[in-house]
């Protein structure tokens, strides 16, 4: 079965898996501008994976689990608030209590690893992620973050086939270090994300397309409509 990783817009990806596993990164569908879908549209998600806690990336988080009995996956403190303010059950947060930078978790067959991001949270410290499906293809989804030269470690450790990174600056980088950042991370293939959804974000990713070009021309830049799902 191919996989496919659709763009519910901002930080949002639905992943579906070789294997017919759905992950969701960063659920915030209700209250999203660029999200097309409704949230009883989602179809079953076996895990939820939180980058970090604000809004913009985590609203949906606790509904969705409890929803399909999801396993969440974020840092203990985040998972901590969404127990207690939540009411998300322990058994359904990873490891029972949330995992934190460095650490990686198996479900069915796919392993992520959380890794460095640097930006900010209201509990815990915002992370990124490296998900490996069950047939080794490698995403990354950054997070927020500004770009950091251990982004060429990641790339070392981690061979990425598709980074999805954010573009629209004043919170994370923007167009001109997320193209830099390409040559750093060595993907096959990128995903603008994080630009348009707020008047202060960049509008589009005709910016980073160019800037690409010429920092990573080796580089497949797929910038999806918010909705639509690129599978190979
Ligand atoms: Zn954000």
């Amino acid at each position: 079965m191919p996989k496919s990783v659709k763009w519910l817009g901002h930080s949002c990806f639905l992943i579906t898996s070789p294997k017919g596993k759905r992950l969701v990164v960063d659920p915030w569908i209700a209250g999203n501008p660029c999200c097309p879908l409704k949230l009883e549209d989602l179809p079953k998600i076996d895990a939820v994976l939180v980058t970090h806690d604000h809004f913009d990336h985590s609203s949906n988080a606790v509904d969705i689990a409890k929803r399909f009995k999801s396993v969440v996956l974020a840092q203990p403190e985040t998972i901590g608030r969404m127990q207690s303010e939540g009411g998300l059950p322990a058994a359904q947060a990873v490891y029972g209590m949330g995992m934190n930078t460095g650490g990686s978790a198996a479900i069915d067959g796919i392993t992520v690893t959380m890794v460095e991001a640097h930006h900010s949270s209201q509990t815990g410290s915002p992370a990124g992620y490296v998900i490996k499906l069950e047939d080794g293809t490698t995403l990354y989804h950054a997070g927020d973050t500004g770009i950091f030269g251990g982004m060429q470690l990641l790339a070392e450790l981690f061979p990425v086939d598709l980074a999805m990174l954010p573009i629209g600056g004043v919170f994370t980088m923007d167009s001109l270090q997320a193209a830099k950042a390409l040559t750093l991370l060595k993907p096959k293939m990128a995903m603008p994300m994080h630009y348009k959804t707020f008047p202060v974000l960049e509008q589009s990713a005709d910016n980073f397309v160019t800037l690409a070009k010429e920092e990573a021309p080796n580089v497949k830049v797929i910038v999806l409509e918010p909705g639509k799902e690129h599978s190979w």
